[in-house]
């Protein structure tokens, strides 16, 4: 498992091209605001399979709305911590499933397996960092958080 400091804007940028297909097919938009000094240390293929997870479990939500589709990428780095946010608007959580989602094979999809949220958990918990879920009327948001100190 190899552990290397690298660039989380690029990796982003990586992951939207690989997914750019069915972004377009859901019709949805990408904004993202991430510091383009902003660097983890970890594993990043492990990072990576977090990020599009969760984007892609941001698609599938998005898909069941009518009007805008969007998704808001956020990323920054001070002294204390990195916090990357992942959020997309749609309709929201309910709040009973909301403690349950991380859980492994949960799922509210016909053809879903559970385990996406599942595995982000594990992988961001070995980097050190926690995972949460916010979710209201307006969006349902993923942050990581790792702390630096
Ligand atoms: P799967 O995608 O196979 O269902 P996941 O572990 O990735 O499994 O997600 C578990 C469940 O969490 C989903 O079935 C869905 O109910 C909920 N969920 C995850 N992300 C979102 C989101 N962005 N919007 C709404 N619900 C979500
Ligand atoms: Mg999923």
């Amino acid at each position: 498992r190899r552990i290397e400091t690298f660039n989380v804007a690029q990796l982003i940028e990586d992951i939207l091209a690989f997914l750019y297909p069915t972004i377009v097919d859901v019709n949805a938009q990408t904004a993202c605001t991430i510091d383009p000094s902003f660097s983890l240390t970890g594993n990043r293929d492990e990072i990576k399979q977090v990020l599009i997870n969760i984007l892609s479990n941001a698609l599938d939500a998005l898909q069941r709305v009518s009007g805008e589709r969007l998704i808001h990428i956020e990323g920054f780095q001070n002294e204390q911590k990195a916090s990357i946010s992942i959020a997309n608007n749609g309709s929201p959580i309910p709040p009973d499933i909301l403690p349950v989602i991380f859980e492994p094979f949960f799922t509210t999809k016909e053809l879903g397996t559970g385990i996406g949220l599942y595995v982000c958990k594990e992988i961001i918990e070995r980097h050190d960092g926690t995972i949460s879920c916010e979710s209201s009327e307006r969006s349902t948001e993923f942050r990581m958080t790792f702390d630096l100190r």
